[in-house]
């Protein structure tokens, strides 16, 4: 378990897996947004200035790892933040990145 003295094998790679989720410029601009507000894909893309593919390849990416869940309104499908704890670290982070 995670609060042995050691991680287990699993609990490591999922952390690793994290990381690497979270160690993406793109991917960190989209959580963020996503953070502020709901978005859909052409939100995002107008909002970030991105191309409409790379956001959808993100977005299923941070989807299939339960970074982001989405939610179909009509026709169009917005995307939130999964996870309190990925969006702790990710705003914990900024903070470390602006502090003195
Ligand atoms: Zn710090």
């Amino acid at each position: 378990m995670a609060n042995n003295i050691d991680l287990d094998k699993e609990t490591l790679f999922i952390v690793s897996q994290t990381f690497k989720a979270l160690g993406d410029p793109t991917r960190i601009r989209i959580l963020h947004l996503l953070s502020v507000k709901e978005c859909s894909v052409g939100e995002i893309v107008e909002h970030l200035s991105l191309g409409q593919s790379t956001v959808s390849h993100q977005l299923r990416f941070l989807k299939n790892l339960r970074l982001v869940k989405s939610r179909r309104e009509g026709t169009s499908i917005y995307y939130s933040p999964e996870d309190e704890h990925i969006m702790d670290i990710l705003e914990k982070t900024i903070e470390h990145s602006n502090h003195d």
